[in-house]
């Protein structure tokens, strides 16, 4: 039997647990697990596993590129794609400096791919100037210096708070690269909530890079997995790669199967997500705080990202949502990621209507409390 296993009761507690820290803690889907059990499956080493093939070949047609491979995740396919573009010794990557493959991929880019990055600035909107770009390639190295060899775009950007790329932005970061030859790589980890977003293909989000990923074990709910986009020439090279750093696999149709599902029941959903992203957003800006503020223009997508008053620890708030008191009025938990001074809810399949009624009464009512705090702090001692 298929449970919702997030939106759980709490150790039979009857606390609710609304666990909105990230999409990757969406679980599979009846219809996945479904065609999981299902799933015609070969070696896909030898390049014989059928639910692979059709998954890679229409991943490749939704993106618009000559070809696809299906790889572990999408730091993989970040690696992947950072190790074919980058084939020459003393190679150079451009990103923004709030960049997933920058942040949060361990450096893998210098420590496998032997790759150094030069960084640009990211705007609050996940782009970053096309100035600086123009002066950040090197033209004509001499021996002192790198060689600039790609140009790294996230879409939607992750630490900005899942905000899409503006298309006409992309377009110029390709005119750039184009000039001085130099190919663009977008780090599509959510690019399917960017398409949503703009109401476009996926198609229209690639065509301005020449090579382009995407998650599936985001809010397209799969287990586990990756899809990584170009040209034929470009993922025979990604092949070889994806097999060297132990990224071959065997019967993974299995999961492949998932990714069929994600494909065809998973995408125009997100609409859903984004709705409901913006619903808690909503109930937070109408507080008005002056301690917690959410800017609803920068609540694209499936992730809000509410800034806090210098004067709160976050993780002091993230504590509270999340652990509930029998004197508490709304009994729920509310799980949050927090850093730095902001609070980030993300939403996907699982959150439904009920979960995001439960999750925005919860949080208003511990903002509130906190508002009280401060505006009646206990008395000190005399
Ligand atoms: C999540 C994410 C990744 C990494 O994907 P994994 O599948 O977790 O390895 C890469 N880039 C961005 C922008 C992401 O949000």
């Amino acid at each position: 039997m298929y449970e919702k296993i997030n939106v759980d009761l709490m150790n039979n507690t009857g606390i609710r647990v609304v666990d909105l820290r990230s999409d990757t803690l969406s679980k599979p889907t009846p219809e996945m697990r479904e065609a999981m059990y299902r799933a015609t499956v070969g070696d896909d080493v030898y390049g014989e596993d059928p639910t692979v093939a059709e998954l890679e070949k229409r991943a490749a047609e939704l993106l618009g590129k000559e070809e696809a491979v299906f790889v572990a995740s999408g730091t993989m396919a970040n690696l992947i794609a950072i190790m074919v573009h980058c084939n020459q010794r003393g190679s150079e990557i451009i990103s923004g400096d709030c960049g997933h493959t920058f942040k949060f991929e361990q450096g893998g880019t210098a420590q496998i791919a032997g790759v150094h990055t030069a960084v640009i600035k990211n705007n609050e909107d996940g782009t970053f100037s096309i100035d600086e770009l123009r002066k950040r390639i090197r033209k004509n190295p001499d021996f002192h210096e790198p060689i600039s060899s790609l140009i790294i775009v996230e879409n939607t950007h992750n630490i900005c708070g899942g905000k899409v790329l503006p298309l006409e932005w992309l377009e110029k970061v390709q005119a750039v690269a184009h000039e001085h030859n130099i190919p663009v790589h977008m780090d599509g980890a959510r690019m399917m909530n960017a398409a949503v977003y703009l109401n476009v293909p996926p198609s229209r989000l690639a065509k301005d890079v020449d090579s382009v990923c995407f998650c599936l074990s985001k809010g397209l709910g799969c287990p586990v997995g990756a899809i990584l986009a170009g040209t034929s020439g470009f993922i025979a090279n990604a092949r070889r790669v994806r097999k060297a750093i132990g990224g071959g696999w065997r019967q993974a149709g299995i999961i492949a199967a998932a990714g069929l599902v994600a494909l065809d029941k998973m995408i125009d959903r997100l609409r859903e997500d984004h709705d409901h992203a913006y619903q808690i957003a909503k109930d937070i800006s109408n507080l008005k705080s002056e301690l917690f503020r959410v800017n609803l223009d920068e609540v694209h997508t499936n992730i809000v990202i509410m800034h806090l008053d210098e004067r709160i620890n976050p993780k002091e708030v993230q504590a509270r949502l999340a652990t509930v008191y029998s004197t508490d009025p709304v009994k729920v938990s509310v799980r949050c990621s927090a850093r730095d001074d902001w609070i980030r809810f993300v939403t996907w399949w699982e959150i439904g209507d009920e979960e995001v009624d439960w999750a925005t009464r919860r949080i208003i009512s511990i903002l509130q409390e906190f508002e009280h705090k401060f505006k009646y702090p206990p008395r000190s001692k005399l």
